[in-house]
């Protein structure tokens, strides 16, 4: 067990070392071969992690997620079988970026070495301009997946870091990763299009939690305010801060507050009533929720986001 001190920034970056020389450190020795002993076993930490991997992996690895279904990164905690599983897989795949609060204290009780790929390793944090008080664990805005454009970067990371531990895979994780880039890049043009049928005046966008910066970034919309004010969802709104969004809400007008799935809808019913503003449910941010929702995967959780807020801001 290490004994870490000193800020949280600095203790997520010394994380993030020592990924980088766990996996340099046990990439051939653990290294099965599909040959040998069946696929790659890999474990990524969230569900839409957990589908990119195995569009990058194709036959060759054996992907599961090690957080369920709608289950919020943020807050978290890990149970002594999630221990187990992160003992058990040969490849850890993470968000990064302050997401997982709860890595350390997992891969401390995990032990061992263990191959761990930082998805969003080399991009860098959007400037986040909200206060984060009570918030010290996220000092930079982990929300990359949510423009496609950056889970080029996933793929990339997810492919060299495959490809490291099970060098017989090279070619064809490269080939997988080339063709599932090319789905990205579609779908990238796909949610511009989508976007720009929006009037300019409405591109306005009110969620839970700041989770929609980078693709607000991207597409041309612009984020009024969040009822949490955090890039967490683990903090809660003070009734000054409340006040102030539904005056930014009425000075915009702001066409709806998006409620992302599995969030309290208290706060924002309330936020409903004082600014008369729409409540839209079920935008999917960090989980894709089931195929039977219109989403299921990656990419299908990133149409079925984009037509909730076209439909709702049109
Ligand atoms: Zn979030």
């Amino acid at each position: 067990m290490h004994e870490l001190s000193g800020r949280p920034a600095a203790r997520w970056a010394w994380a993030l070392a020592a990924f980088v020389l766990l996996l340099a450190g046990c990439a051939h020795a653990r290294a099965p071969g599909p040959g040998d002993a069946g696929r790659l076993d890999v474990l990524a930490v969230e569900v839409f992690l957990a589908d990119i991997a195995s569009n990058v992996g194709g036959d060759r690895i054996r992907v599961a997620a090690l957080l369920p279904e709608g289950a919020d990164p943020h807050g978290y905690e890990p149970t002594p079988s999630d221990v187990r599983r992160v003992a058990d897989c040969q490849v850890l795949i993470v968000n990064g970026g302050g997401l997982e609060g709860f890595l350390e204290r997992l891969l401390a009780g995990a032990g061992g070495q263990k191959a761990v790929i930082v998805a969003s390793d080399g991009l860098q944090s959007r400037t986040v301009e909200q206060g984060h008080e009570g918030d010290p664990g996220h000092t930079g805005d982990p929300h990359f997946w949510l423009d496609p454009n950056l889970v080029l970067t996933y793929v990339e990371n997810i492919r060299a870091g495959l490809s490291a531990v099970d060098p017989d895979g090279s070619a064809d994780y490269a080939v997988n990763a080339q063709a599932y880039g090319a789905e990205l890049t579609a779908l990238d043009a796909w949610i511009r299009d989508r976007v720009q049928t929006i009037p300019e005046a409405r591109r306005l966008l009110v969620t839970n939690h700041e989770s929609l910066g980078y693709y607000a970034d991207r597409y041309g919309l612009r984020v009024v305010g969040t009822i949490i004010p955090s890039v967490s969802s683990g903090a809660s709104p003070s009734a000054q801060q409340m006040v102030e969004l539904v005056e930014k809400i009425r000075a915009t007008g702001a066409p709806a507050v998006f409620l992302e799935s599995g969030s309290n809808p208290r706060l924002a019913d309330q936020l409903s009533s004082e600014a008369g503003i729409l409540v839209v449910p079920g935008l999917y941010t960090h989980s894709p929720g089931s195929a039977g929702a219109g989403a299921g995967s990656y990419i299908g959780m990133m149409r079925a986001n984009t037509l909730t807020i076209v439909e709702a801001l049109q």
